[in-house]
């Protein structure tokens, strides 16, 4: 059974347009399945706006998601930059909402030479915070924060599922490309099986069915990521992923971040649907 949905971060690079709508139809035109609205830089929709790619999802059955702006950070030196950083989240989030994504990725924040402990209740503090205006509200979206590539930004593998565990509508993203570039490890099979193995015993078993994944090549050094890559010009190993993936039983989404887009994305899709065969 295919049980794993593919999708590109952000509009795919051939779509003919430019908006988000147009990325939607040609996402589902070229068979793909999924795609995560980039609101990396800025909120570009809003409510109006929102509603129409709601709608554009709906008539495709393409499944949104949506990143949140990258410059946010919960553990700010400064007060105010914090509750600016939460303003920010929480507006995406709505949005996102409205635009039909289930759920909002982000990078909660970073260290700021700050112990480790102490910034995991920082950011439980304010994540809290939104989903208990979400729950009064009426938004539904789960947030998704994202395991991290940078040594220096908080997201550990760890600390992002111990985040999801005490929050009340969360999901975590794994980013394997993140995960690979952190470690220099994370790139065999047995090693895959075993985050996802994390990811089961510390979220329950149900949590495996509907993952949010992101994977692309990634260039990395001593203190993490660099940048995103192609499958072609790196060394990650997406075939084995694919394969711990189908033998754990997983589903979800997995986008692909990689600079050619859709082409990896089809790579992705197409490696997966070639190995569920051959099972
Ligand atoms: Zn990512």
């Amino acid at each position: 059974m295919n049980k794993l949905l593919f999708g590109t971060a952000g509009i795919p690079l051939g779509t003919p347009g430019s908006s988000t709508i147009d990325g939607i139809r040609y996402v589902k035109q070229i068979g793909l399945d999924a795609l995560e609205i980039e609101f990396v830089r800025q909120v570009y929709l809003n409510p109006a706006s929102a509603a129409d790619v709601r709608l554009a999802a709906e008539e495709t059955g393409v499944r949104l998601s949506a990143h949140a702006p990258y410059y946010l950070n919960l553990n700010a030196s400064e007060p105010q930059k914090r509750r600016t950083s939460q303003a920010v989240l929480s507006r995406a989030g709505r949005i996102a909402s409205l635009a039909g994504a289930e759920n909002i990725v982000f990078h909660p924040g970073y260290y700021m030479n700050g112990n480790p402990e102490k910034v995991f209740g920082v950011v439980l503090g304010y994540l809290s915070e939104i989903e208990e205006e979400f729950l009064r509200e009426g938004f539904s979206i789960k947030l998704s924060p994202e395991t991290t590539g940078k040594l220096s930004q908080f997201g550990t593998l760890e600390e992002t599922l111990s985040l999801c565990s005490r929050l009340k509508n969360a999901r975590p993203c794994i980013d394997f490309a993140h995960l690979h570039a952190y470690s220099g490890k994370i790139n065999t099979y047995s090693e895959f099986r075993q985050v996802i193995g994390t990811v089961s015993a510390s979220l329950g078993k149900d949590s495996i069915q509907n993952l949010h994944l992101h994977v692309s090549g990634i260039h990395y050094g001593h203190r993490g990521e660099l940048k995103h890559l192609t499958f072609e010009d790196s060394d990650f190993n997406y075939t084995e992923l694919l394969r711990a993936l189908i033998d754990s039983g997983a589903g979800g989404t997995v986008i692909c971040e990689s600079p050619n887009m859709e082409a990896d994305t089809l790579i992705l899709k197409k490696t997966y649907l070639e190995l569920l065969t051959s099972e």
